[in-house]
């Protein structure tokens, strides 16, 4: 069987056309309660077929864990550890969703070199430039649809292929008009490989089993199951889990880490950066459990010591702590790593945050609380290492080579009928 290698991992080459799907913020919860409602009866058959819990990278954030399930490694290898990072060289802030900050190949541009067809589909389009760097073949996102050209994109008349109007960045149509897009792919192109990544706007807003949850699993389960019946080998995973991140009234549960550190050591000691931020925070707040400070070693451990001491605080880590902890690249990653629990969230200075945009309690993530993400395939799976930390972005290896071929797969929805 022809196999191909990147980042020291072998992937043998696809059967059947694959689809890995890498719905954001998807809580395993998600997926069971849809199916439980009755709502998701295809996700449901795939949870009883090839079902499994692991672990995504942390910082728990949208890019760093794309570009990980695209690379098959942690960023400590692709170098991508959040939305935004301190350039300390350039003295700057800066976006990291420059494909300029890509140290490693992903799989999806190496079977596109080695003559596979590929075809990638983002909601959003700052993860478009990263996912298809260097890939020959298919690349566009749902938000800049209309504008896809041949020369960029690798198709032209997206719009009107897809038979969707382009939809608003923030909604659920973002993520819907992935999926139409990759049912209409595999229709008229048949590409030996597809990789769908939504947004989490709804996981933003709902809980698991709440109506709105609901309806959006509803809508991925009509167009999972029309990718199945077209016989494409069904790969999904998350970027990262989600959950609440309030008080009991309701409100933002959130720790100003630069207003707390400067009233203890005074403004301008000290710069926290939080990697969530990107110019798409209506829906958080630009509020997530992970922050990076740059502090002098002067006042380093005093500062760290006092953060452990804040309730609502999980871990504060050194920088070499950090990184080797969470496989991160210690030059984009500040001299502390801040955690915090499950249901708080990490701000700067409060005058910072514009919190007008949340209309619902807000949910978020970026901690280990959000870790545990969903592997479900819709074929059997077999011959893997059960001892294995399971990660997200082992999803790759796993529908490449461990899944059962599609015959077998066959038997079993006969014996399984709905
Ligand atoms: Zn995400």
């Amino acid at each position: 069987m022809k196999t191909i290698e990147v980042n020291g991992r072998r992937y043998g080459w696809m059967r059947e056309s694959l689809v890995v799907v890498c719905v954001d913020g998807c809580e395993y919860d998600y997926l069971t309660e849809a199916a439980r409602a009755g709502v998701a009866p295809f996700i449901g058959r795939m949870l009883g077929t090839s079902a499994f819990r692991g672990d995504c990278v942390v910082p728990s954030f949208t890019n760093p864990n794309n570009l990980s399930i695209v690379t098959g490694a942690p960023p400590s290898v692709h170098g991508i550890c959040g939305n935004y990072f301190y350039d300390r060289e350039a003295d700057a802030e800066v976006m990291m969703n420059d494909p300029k900050y890509l140290r490693a190949g992903t799989i999806l541009a190496a079977f596109a070199d080695a003559g596979a067809s590929v075809a990638v589909v983002t909601a959003k389009d700052k993860l478009r430039k990263l996912l298809g760097h260097r890939m020959k073949g298919i690349c566009f996102s749902s938000e800049k649809a209309a504008e896809a050209t041949a020369a960029e994109n690798g198709i032209e008349d997206v719009v009107k292929l897809v038979g969707m109007p382009v939809p608003s960045v923030y909604s659920a149509q973002l993520s819907e008009f992935v999926f139409a897009a990759g049912v209409k792919l595999l229709e008229t192109r048949r590409p030996d490989l597809i990789y769908l990544s939504t947004t989490d706007y709804i996981q933003h807003k709902f809980a698991p089993g709440t109506e709105g949850a609901n309806r959006f699993y509803a809508m991925m389960d009509r167009y999972l199951a029309r990718m199945d019946a077209m016989g494409a080998a069904i790969a999904l995973t998350a970027d990262h889990g989600m959950n609440a991140k309030t008080k009991p009234d309701g409100s933002p549960n959130v720790i100003y880490l630069q207003d707390t550190i400067d009233g203890w050591i005074g403004a301008g000691q000290s710069r926290v950066i939080l990697p969530i931020t990107d110019p798409y925070v209506v829906h958080h707040g630009a509020l997530g459990s992970f922050a990076t400070i740059y502090i002098g070693p002067a006042l380093r451990e005093t500062v760290a010591a006092k953060l452990r001491g804040i309730e609502g605080i999980e871990v504060v880590l050194g920088n070499a702590d950090a990184c080797r902890r969470f496989e991160l690249p210690p030059d984009r990653v500040g001299d502390l790593v801040v955690v915090s629990t499950k249901h708080v969230v990490l701000g700067t200075s409060a005058a910072r945050h514009d919190l007008s945009g949340l209309d619902a309690p807000l949910r978020s993530h970026g901690g280990i609380s959000e870790q545990v993400v969903p592997l479900l395939f819709n074929r059997p799976v077999t011959g893997m290492d059960a001892g294995k930390r399971l990660r997200n972005f082992d999803i790759l290896d796993i529908a490449l080579n461990h899944l059962e071929a599609r015959e077998t797969k066959r038997e079993m929805r006969e014996g399984t009928a709905s």
